[in-house]
């Protein structure tokens, strides 16, 4: 074991592990005149991942011998989200979670066995601690009284509810499988309590949870790899119990994390479970542990997870992957679908392996996620959800749709209920989790702003000072981000700036002087100074049409301009099938063509591509719907008529690009794939000569 191991390292190794060149740091020291003040150092680096330091961090890391994390989550209330990411948080606290326990039986105090000190009742399982993981938080990143209240009264009785042995909670769970324990829905619960613990400092948090792992400690080895789903997402359990040993530095939680990840599931010799939500979840254990054993190879299975996983099933735009249920080998064209819950679980672990890594494409990887599927898989209200997401989907009808789609029964038209029982409750945690990551703390007692968005945070920087940082941005709809300095004294400190991987061409200015970097994609522009009040630093991240060739969906294209990937903008009719006038479900039919290939120079996307932006008001509030979307692009393109549903609805799968069409050349306009609710995003090519192809109507 190297005790000296410095993560960075491993996270250039990682870089390079997926293809990306080792970048070795380049230092360019120069002056930057400061408002007419006089000029002040500032170190610019341009870094594949955070220094990790020897000095101890100024926020609760990792405790040795556990790995320093190159990044550390802030506090919950350190951020405020503004712009579209907050109307989301909004509208969720207006909409299905924020008003969950009006439909959902599974979130009724009254007689809940999460709710009563003896663990007696009814719901004992998943939902209520998936729906409070998310409602928690969303209470506490809007900073929302009632919210926050709601949720506590649920916490106070679940840490009211603990035997003299550790357990909590519902007293059925203890026996449930076979007669052994089901450990899965405490796992969810852990969670609930450790982000109230972070808003409030509850100081029976720590104990609490301490005791529950006293008495996971006394299970034998083999309950850790009991049951479908414990066993397979025992990781979260692991993250948790780090948690409580980087706040107690109690030795035998180690010895625990190691006998769980010693008889869980094993994730590091690849994948053994095609469930779409266990994979989201899963596949990230390996990585999780990495900061236990201290060895690469961890972080990398994790990664290796992930390409095969994607390599196999994942060709196709949103970041999501063929998973309507479980990945089935021959179920791969984009009009398969994805769980709700697994978007948001794949972003939380996206989320912590962008801390514990310090690499930013899982950040990237997170983005992707946020801005192009998890807004399509609710309604523009957030009253509604549903089951499946595709990057195809051309109706939203409520019909059976199996075998084609794996579950059969209704998948894809909108509900707030039971319907769709656990991504009803775990959605609650996709956004309220983003919030808290737009920015994390650094190792060497800085600041990154990880995910982009409007937002303001205020943080401990450089040796213990605090500092405010507003940041003003429509991204990714915009592409400049500006970041206006607050500070009451002087702080020297390093402040991170993301660089996506779609941007080869980026710019930063201090004070509106331009600052020479060779900033390059998926590595960090580090702006280390003494940073004074008033200063502001501008971050020019320049978008191009691309296109995206998914060789293995039948020559596929997708358009993408920036982050966002866009999709067919096709005529929408909602009709209401079932619920009530408050809680709708809905169908959404198509009321335009949507059978087209484009016309596209592959090697020249930016000639046939027009892009057509706001007009430079503010963004709409709500910008993922069709009439709001802030950007559009128009395509040349022509309509394939053998392209069709099949008799159950379903877009009809993709066949072998180039494709002949003798249909007229129109224009297509294509909208924001998280906006586009009906959508085609995988396209074929039209294409003309011998390689073109003939499309074959569907038998
Ligand atoms: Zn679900």
């Amino acid at each position: 074991m190297n005790l000296s191991h410095n993560s960075a390292t491993s996270a250039q190794a990682l870089i390079c592990s997926t293809g990306f060149a080792l970048v070795v740091a380049v230092v360019v020291l120069e002056s930057v005149a400061s408002c007419g003040a006089a000029a002040v150092e500032t170190s610019v680096k341009v870094v594949p991942a955070p220094a990790v330091p020897a000095s101890t961090p100024l926020y609760t890391g990792n405790r040795e011998p556990l790995l320093p994390s190159p990044f550390i989550q802030l506090p919950i209330r350190s951020i405020i989200p503004k712009g579209w990411v907050r109307h989301q948080l909004e509208l969720e606290a207006q909409g299905m979670t924020g008003r969950l326990p009006e439909i959902s039986k599974w979130c009724k105090f009254e007689g809940n066995a999460w709710a009563d000190p003896r663990g007696q009742g009814h719901s004992g399982w998943e939902e209520l601690p998936y729906w409070l993981k998310g409602y928690g938080d969303l209470g506490y990143v809007l900073n929302n009284p009632e919210i926050i209240k709601n949720a506590r009264k649920w916490i106070d009785a679940v840490l009211a509810s603990q035997e003299a042995d550790g357990w909590f909670g519902p007293r059925s769970l203890k026996t449930s499988l076979e007669g052994k324990p089901d450990l899965w829905p405490h796992m969810v619960m852990c969670n609930v309590l450790q982000s109230f613990y972070e808003y409030t400092g509850d100081e029976r948090v720590v104990p609490f949870l301490t005791e529950y792992f006293k008495w996971l400690n006394t299970q034998p080895g083999a309950n850790f790899g009991a049951g479908y789903w414990p066993k397979i997402r025992f990781g979260d359990n692991v993250e948790t119990v780090y948690w409580v040993y980087n706040r107690t530095g109690e030795s035998w939680l180690l010895e625990l994390a190691k006998r769980i990840h010693d008889n869980m599931q094993d994730w590091t010799t690849g994948i053994h479970d095609w469930h779409n939500v266990n994979l989201a979840q899963g596949f990230r254990e390996p990585g999780v542990y990495y900061q236990q054993a201290r060895e690469e190879k961890f972080l990398r299975a994790a990664e290796n997870n992930y390409d095969i996983l994607m390599g196999l099933y994942g060709q196709f735009p949103g970041g999501g992957f063929a998973g309507d249920e479980n990945c089935r080998p021959g179920y791969t064209d984009p009009r398969q679908g994805f769980e709700t819950c697994g978007f948001v679980e794949f972003m939380h672990s996206f989320e912590m392996l962008t801390k514990i890594s310090g690499n930013p494409l899982w950040a990237d990887r997170c983005e992707d996620i946020a801005v192009n599927s998890l807004p399509a898989a609710l309604t523009p209200d957030l009253k509604g959800l549903h089951y499946l997401t595709c990057a195809n989907q051309v109706q939203l009808d409520k019909n059976n749709k199996s075998p084609e789609i794996q579950n059969g029964g209704t998948m894809f038209s909108y509900s707030p209920y039971e319907r769709y029982r656990c991504c009803q409750h775990n959605v609650s945690h996709g956004w309220p989790y983003y919030a808290e990551e737009l920015w994390l703390a650094t190792a060497d007692h800085g600041l990154c702003a990880s995910l982009y968005a409007a937002s303001e945070v205020t943080a401990k920087v450089g040796t213990g000072t605090s500092v405010k940082i507003a940041e003003e941005t429509d991204y990714p709809f915009g592409d400049t981000v500006t970041l206006k300095i607050s500070a009451a004294q002087r702080a020297k400190f390093p402040l991170y700036l993301r660089i996506p991987r779609w941007c080869t061409d980026a710019s930063v200015k201090i004070n509106g002087q331009a600052v020479r970097c060779a900033a390059r994609p998926l590595a960090y522009v580090v702006l280390e100074r003494e940073w004074k009040d008033g200063e502001t630093v501008s971050l020019r991240l320049p978008r191009e049409v691309r296109l995206q060739k998914w060789e293995k969906n039948d020559n596929a294209v997708s358009v993408s301009y920036g982050v966002l990937t866009f999709s067919l903008k096709i005529g929408e009719r909602w009709e209401r099938c079932g619920g009530t006038e408050a809680w709708p479900e809905l169908e959404v039919f198509p009321t335009t063509p949507w059978n087209y290939g484009l016309v596209v120079d592959e090697k020249k996307p930016a000639k046939s591509v027009k892009v057509v932006k706001w007009d430079g008001g503010p963004l709409p509030a709500q910008p993922f719907t069709p009439a709001t979307a802030p950007i559009e692009l128009r395509v040349p393109a022509k309509r394939i008529p053998q392209w069709k549903q099949d008799s159950q609805g379903l877009v009809g799968k993709l066949q072998l690009s180039p494709v002949k069409s003798e249909q007229p050349l129109e224009t297509v306009t294509l909208i924001p794939m998280g906006a586009a609710r009906l959508r085609i995003t995988a396209f074929p090519v039209i294409g003309e000569g011998k390689d073109a192809q003939e499309w074959k109507a569907e038998k």
